[in-house]
């Protein structure tokens, strides 16, 4: 996985290295970080899958809270249509918008 430096904008490998050998920028945590929003988003997609909606809700929250993704909007607007919720289908839609720009 590669990701951006937050620092120099550069590509990095943080599986490969804890700091960015650009900058020397620390990418570990943002790797991690990383890892654990994409393992929520799927944690939600089987949820949905099993008929969870509730708990693919909570993953999808979680994973917007660990990282602001596209996938995570998506998942969270499909979990909230799921569980009719009228108050979090608009929040999810503003949150998918905000990942466009
Ligand atoms: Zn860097």
């Amino acid at each position: 996985m590669l990701i951006l430096c937050p620092y120099c904008r550069k590509k990095v490998s943080p599986e490969e290295t804890d700091h960015c050998p650009h900058c020397g920028c620390e990418v570990a945590m943002l790797g991690r970080l990383i890892h654990a929003s994409r393992d929520s988003i799927k944690l939600a997609l089987e949820a949905l899958r099993d008929g969870h909606d509730r708990e693919a809700h909570d993953f999808a929250y979680e994973a917007w809270g660990l990282k602001h993704s596209r996938e995570a909007a998506a998942v969270g607007l499909l979990a909230a249509v799921s569980i009719r919720d009228p108050i979090e289908i608009p929040r999810w839609i503003r949150r998918r918008r905000a990942c466009e720009v």
